[in-house]
């Protein structure tokens, strides 16, 4: 049985069915017993731990909201909910998780050849592949309509030059899908590991995100067959769209790292008495803060179960996901932030997940779009005026 009890304030699992419930369950299982023990080591040695990547992938864990090539074919909150628990586990597990299947499994089942779908999609899910999304340049983060990178037509090639950087899995990656300006527009490629022209670099000096790998991509005069191109990724709203799937993801996730900071709250006051036998979680100040983290997560929690209804139901829009994830995003780090002070001393030592999910939260809150950029993406649904520039 999982060893984390789960955070339900309003009967949330009554509005989950059989089926969902069990995936979670067996999330919550994997994180327990293979990440939870390996993690704290994981992160301050600055390693990805490697070894979970095949057994997630036999659990269906990538792209697992895709039908067929071997995907799990799960629902939307089904997917979510095990964005949670790998969150829950740490922010780095998740974001593996998101690229493999939103940002590199997405792309290829939605813009790619059959060709293309069968080379990768199969290995990909069972984790045999490693994938990385390049979007982010040096010179253009929030702005990616501004990039630099060029796609250049040569008969059946194409040529790459640029660079892209703070690439999730970059040096890991067997294959990179690359976003570049061609003539014709913005085009997506599947560039492979070893081809002549792209290397890469890993970021170090991380403080945050620490248990996962972060490169640059560099290209030049890196030659690409046309075969490699993604047929119907049609200029930088197929990226975006991609995105928009990870984002999801990153909504859900970050509720599992909020609820692992509220737990340790909540068990440690329970346990922790000072002045006299009262034991912290009985002070008003105290239980102010658990009232305001629970609130809140469970706010976050139905938030997320209107926005995975209305994915099902094909009714979702960008604005619902922005929403989604700047919220809880935002309500995960001040429950990271909330929980850390009611720990004390304790709070800051390694030995509690705290710190770890909030250095996390702080890359969670930057990446996918920064919260400025959801706030942006939120005032123009409801005002009609874009105010990004
Ligand atoms: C660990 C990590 C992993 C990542 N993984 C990937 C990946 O796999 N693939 C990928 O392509 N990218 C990845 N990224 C990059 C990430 O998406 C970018 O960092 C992000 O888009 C922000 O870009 P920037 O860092 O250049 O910040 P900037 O765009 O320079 O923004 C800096 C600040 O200015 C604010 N700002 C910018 N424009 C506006 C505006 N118009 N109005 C108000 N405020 C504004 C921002 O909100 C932010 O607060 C990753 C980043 C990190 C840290």
């Amino acid at each position: 049985m999982p060893r984390f009890p789960g955070v339900d304030y309003i009967q949330f699992d009554s509005l989950l069915s059989e089926q969902e419930l069990l995936v979670r369950q067996t999330a919550r299982q994997f994180v327990d017993e293979r990440v939870v023990p390996i993690i704290r080591e994981a992160y301050n040695n600055a390693i990805f731990p490697t070894g979970l990547i095949r057994e997630m992938g036999e659990l269906g864990f990538f792209g697992a909201n895709l039908e067929g090539y071997g995907c799990a074919g799960m629902n939307s909150v089904e997917y979510g909910l095990i964005m949670q628990e790998l969150e829950r586990g740490d922010s780095g597990l998740r974001s593996f998780a998101s690229v493999q299947g939103a940002l590199v499994m997405y792309p290829i089942h939605t813009y790619g050849s059959e060709e293309q779908k069968q080379r990768w999609l199969p290995k990909l899910q069972s984790g045999a592949a490693v994938g990385c999304f390049g979007l982010t340049e040096p010179d253009f983060g929030s702005n990616p309509a501004g990039m630099r990178a060029t796609a250049e037509k040569r008969g059946d090639e194409w040529i790459l030059n640029g660079e892209k950087t703070w690439i999730t899995n970059g040096s890991a990656a067997d294959v990179a899908i690359v976003w570049a300006r061609a003539a014709e527009g913005v085009r997506g490629f599947l560039v492979e590991k070893g081809t002549p022209g792209f290397e890469t670099s890993d970021i170090h000096g991380k403080l945050s995100m620490r248990a996962s790998v972060t490169s640059s991509l560099h290209f030049s005069g890196c030659v690409i067959p046309e075969s490699y191109r993604l047929p119907g990724a049609q200029g930088l709203a197929s990226a975006l769209g991609c995105l928009t799937q990870a984002r999801f993801g990153i909504g859900w996730g970050v509720l599992g790292a909020a609820m692992d900071c509220y737990e340790t709250a909540r068990s440690y006051t329970l346990m922790r008495k000072q002045f006299g036998d009262k034991p912290l979680a009985g002070h008003q100040l105290v239980q102010e803060k658990l009232a305001w983290m629970i609130t809140e997560i469970t706010k976050g929690q139905l938030l997320a179960l209107q926005v995975a209804k209305l994915k099902e139901a094909g009714r979702v829009e960008a604005a619902h996901v922005s929403m989604l994830k700047r919220n809880n995003v935002s309500i995960a780090l001040e429950c990271a932030r909330l929980s850390r002070d009611l720990l004390g001393a304790n709070g800051i030592m390694d030995e509690y997940p705290i710190m770890r999910h909030m250095c996390n939260l702080e890359t969670v809150k930057t990446y996918e779009g920064t919260d400025h950029i959801h706030a942006l993406v939120i005032g123009e649904r409801v005002t009609g005026l874009p105010a990004y520039r």
